[in-house]
């Protein structure tokens, strides 16, 4: 993509209304526009990464053995009436009436809707366990939106919804879906500890948040050192195994882990002082084990292995995948921008022609373009040096390949690591090579 061609929309100055670094950078960078309070457009930048942290999302949903599905955002009241939580769920609901006067709501999560779908097909055991997500827009009133799409009023969340025959069996789907979200921040180089919490509105007696440790965290946390020490890149565990995924969950919780709602003083003083920590986390994950808190009111129940009516025990589980974006500018970036970590990149690589004009520049930077098809950003704005280095290292692109004039002349390339700093100077080829 040709810069002179793109929709990459920077901003010089820094909003005066941003409070956080990633709201600033994420307006600043041209990823997202406030369309109303807490209400945003994800532009080109923005939305690339938005898409591909869901891509990321998706890939250990599918893993874990969830399946994907698309409920709509608008629901019927009359789900909610049935579960009894349209009056409890407040002001936060956005409630709707269509031209028939009926009425409906923008989706803040999908319990109800999911269990009215599945007990539409669900018969016997055989039908279980089943785990079903989608990854869709919610919508909530909240009192106060701020910090950007951290705390938006419309966002994109995954939430999966399981449904077993037992509550040993409902552990272990809750225990999949645990193993599941510490794989996948892991995988876009954030390090989200699990928590015990409370279940707020949605109800239930298991539950663990996942917090990314950020000074701008909305929630106080106590937690033992030990937790953070854990390398889950170096386990392996098998979703299908039982034994596997109750050790994954017993090391998971082996050490004090709380959010200020849940905080225990007595196990707290357990924990050796030195391994003692207290911070401020944002919460980017939420999973619950509820029983039949959904099923029972909604009607759903199949046939057990006797012919028995058996009410099938549910979880769920939400990843925010909008304020993921935020949460990991908060965890990379440094004075200079956004420093994306190569997983979730809008593109790899940005192509700095230093003097468009120059025969050797273009013609270096044209070949470049061409291996890196829809991977690279290739700034060919007639502009000075100076502006290009300060957007690239903005927009955080992973790499940058700097080229001027007496390099191009012979064929060499600057190639910058924007999370490291690191530059090396390098032939055409081994710049390819590099790059992958
Ligand atoms: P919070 O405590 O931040 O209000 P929540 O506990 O109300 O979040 P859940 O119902 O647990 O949220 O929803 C699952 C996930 O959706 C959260 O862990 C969070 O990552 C995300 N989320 C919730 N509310 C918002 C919001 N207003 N904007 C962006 N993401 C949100
Ligand atoms: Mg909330
Ligand atoms: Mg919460
Ligand atoms: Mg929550």
């Amino acid at each position: 993509m040709r810069l002179t061609r793109a929709f990459l929309p920077t901003l010089k100055e820094t909003p005066a209304e941003a409070q956080i670094v990633s709201h600033r950078l994420m307006l600043r960078a041209g990823l997202i526009r406030q369309t109303s309070a807490g209400i945003y457009t994800w532009l080109p930048a923005g939305l690339r990464v938005l898409n591909r942290v869901a891509d990321i999302v998706r890939e250990e949903q599918d893993r874990a053995g969830a399946q994907e599905v698309l409920m709509p955002t608008i629901q019927p009241a009359e789900l909610w009436q049935r579960s009894g939580r349209y009056e409890d769920y407040g002001k936060e609901m956005l409630r709707i009436r269509d031209r028939h006067d009926r009425e409906m709501l923008y989706g803040p999560t999908n319990e109800e809707m999911i269990t009215d779908v599945f007990r539409g097909y669900a018969t016997s055991y055989r039908d279980l366990p089943r785990n079903l997500y989608h990854i869709q827009w919610k919508f909530r009133d909240e009192v106060r939106p701020r910090f950007g799409v951290m705390r938006g009023r419309e966002f994109l969340m995954k939430d999966a919804y399981s449904f077993d025959l037992t509550a040993e069996g409902a552990r272990h789907s809750y225990r999949q879906m645990l193993y599941a979200y510490l794989r996948t921040f892991q995988r876009m180089g954030l390090r989200a500890l699990p928590m015990r919490a409370d279940t707020g509105p949605i109800g239930g007696n298991l539950s663990h948040e996942f917090i990314i440790l950020a000074e701008t965290g909305e929630s106080t946390v106590f937690y033992d050192a030990a937790l953070e020490e854990i390398d889950w890149a170096a386990k392996a565990f098998d979703f299908d195994s039982q034994a596997d995924m109750e050790a994954c969950f017993n090391l998971a919780t082996s050490a004090y882990a709380a959010t200020e709602e849940m905080q225990d003083e007595a196990e707290w003083a357990k924990v050796p002082a030195e391994r003692q920590r207290t911070g401020r986390g944002i919460e980017v994950g939420h999973i619950f084990y509820f029983g039949t808190k959904y099923s029972q009111p909604m009607g759903l129940s199949v046939a057990g292995p006797n012919g028995e009516a058996v009410v099938p025990e549910m979880g769920s589980y939400g990843i925010g995948v909008s304020r993921l974006v935020a949460a990991l500018i908060e965890a990379n970036h440094d004075e200079a921008g956004i420093k994306w970590p190569d997983a979730v990149a809008p593109w790899k690589l940005a192509i700095l022609n230093l003097k468009p004009g120059d025969a050797a520049c273009d013609a270096l930077c044209e070949k470049l373009h061409a291996a890196f098809p829809n991977q690279a950003i290739y700034d060919d704005r007639p502009e000075r040096a100076g502006v290009k280095f300060n957007d690239a290292d903005l927009m955080g692109f992973p790499w940058q390949a700097i080229i001027g004039p007496r390099g191009a002349a012979a064929g060499r390339v600057e190639l910058k690591r924007r999370m490291t700093g690191e530059r090396l100077e390098c032939s055409f080829d081994e710049a390819l090579a590099k790059l992958g």
